[in-house]
């Protein structure tokens, strides 16, 4: 069989460094074409001389985004693997599509600022996004088994609670950095990490599942379950239930999306039932607003995903450089909410500039 020529876009991340280990375990089926890394070059040093015919591309160097744009149209991967973090990944999925390229799509931002243009443009050139979010890699693959139509009646994604699931409002407000950045379950970059404390990543995720699986926002359901087993469930029109559990390691999604569309054997380390215990929770919306915001934006649609996007990325960016508390988040993100975010999503320049000019209006209110 002919390899599979494969791009890592964020290859120095934690997505990045999975993708990789889950590839040179198979390096008979698969070759690596293209590696890009942002501001580690050390890292992506080491990593290129792993595989010294591959493109690298320091996206932080002068013109390395255009770099990075245009060696992905250049070198035409079979599967791209997106795991840049943020809204930075947006255009090279776009530029994966438009080489031809399926896209194993980890950078959840991609789908919430622009999910309805990609896949219209996957669609007509005729490419796979398979999702590697675990939630959404769950969904998509128990979806495989139920294409009758009406036959989905809710989505159910699961939430580990981060690591202030058991905290009040008061010590909500107290919570360091430090603290923030220890996830019970999941050892994952930064920005995502602060994310699933303020649950703003669930947030992110029910607009996600929303657009990419094309469901209208009350239909998709959050329960927080701690040991992060279960990935996420499907409830069918007959009130069964189908879920999909592994260890929480996202090499499993990735595996399952560069495979795609067969099931493949793995080397992963299987779950063990022998002392699991499995428990679930509602979530606290009073606690962990950022939910209800993006169920908010998710319902108005247009270019409301994509400004709280920009504002809780800009929000995070001001906390983990420690210029606004925790709990000033979720303030800033409902009050640039409030502006009007009608527009149109089908169109790259005005998602763009939506883009900027919410992060504009979060930057002024991070200084106030
Ligand atoms: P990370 O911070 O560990 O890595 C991000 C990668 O993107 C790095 O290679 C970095 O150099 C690169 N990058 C950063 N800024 C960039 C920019 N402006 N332009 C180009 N490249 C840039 O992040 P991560 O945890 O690997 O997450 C990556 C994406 O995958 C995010 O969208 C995240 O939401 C999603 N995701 C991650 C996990 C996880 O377990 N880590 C799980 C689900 C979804
Ligand atoms: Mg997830």
């Amino acid at each position: 069989m002919k390899k599979k020529r494969i791009a890592i876009l964020g290859a120095t991340g934690s997505i990045g460094k999975s993708s990789l280990d889950i590839i040179c375990r198979d390096s008979e089926n698969f070759e690596v074409v293209l590696l890009s890394g942002h501001c580690c070059r050390e890292k992506l040093n080491v990593i290129s001389k792993q595989f010294p015919s591959a493109v690298t591309v320091l996206t932080s160097e002068e013109s390395g985004k255009e770099k990075l744009l245009k060696s992905v149209l250049e070198t035409k991967p079979d599967i791209t693997i997106n795991g840049i973090s943020g809204a930075a990944g947006l255009e090279p999925s776009i530029a994966a599509i438009n080489a031809g390229s399926h896209l194993a799509l980890a950078n959840k931002e991609t789908i919430v600022m622009a999910g309805e243009l990609v896949i219209k443009l996957a669609k007509e050139k005729n490419i796979n996004i398979i999702p590697v979010d675990s939630e959404h890699s769950a969904i998509f693959h128990l979806l495989k088994s139920f294409t009758q139509d009406n036959l989905i009646s809710e989505i159910i994604l699961t939430a580990s609670g981060g690591p202030f699931r058991n905290k009040t409002l008061q010590e909500l407000e107290k919570v360091t950095l430090q603290e923030t950045l220890a996830h019970p379950t999941w050892n994952m970059g930064q920005k995502i990490t602060i994310d699933s404390a303020s649950m703003a990543n669930k947030g992110l995720e029910i607009i996600e599942a929303c657009i990419f699986f094309n469901m209208p926002i009350d239909k998709i359901k959050v329960v927080i379950h701690p040991q992060s087993i279960v990935h996420s469930m499907i409830r069918l029109c007959n009130g069964v239930i189908y879920a999909q559990l592994s260890k929480p390691d996202m090499r499993h999604p990735i595996h399952d999306a560069i495979y795609f569309p067969n099931t493949t054997p793995s080397s992963l380390e299987p779950l063990n039932f022998d002392c699991l215990t499995l428990e679930f929770f509602k979530p606290d919306t009073q606690k962990f607003p950022m939910l209800t915001f993006a169920q908010e934006a998710a319902k108005k649609g247009a270019l409301y995903p994509c400004a709280y996007n920009a504002v809780n990325e800009e929000a995070v960016a001001a906390f983990l450089n420690q210029k606004i508390k925790f709990t000033d988040i979720p303030k800033i993100t409902e009050q640039v909410l409030q502006s009007d975010w009608t527009g149109d999503c089908m169109n790259l320049e005005t998602v763009l500039e939506a883009d900027k000019k919410a992060r504009e209006i979060s930057k002024e209110l991070v200084k106030k």
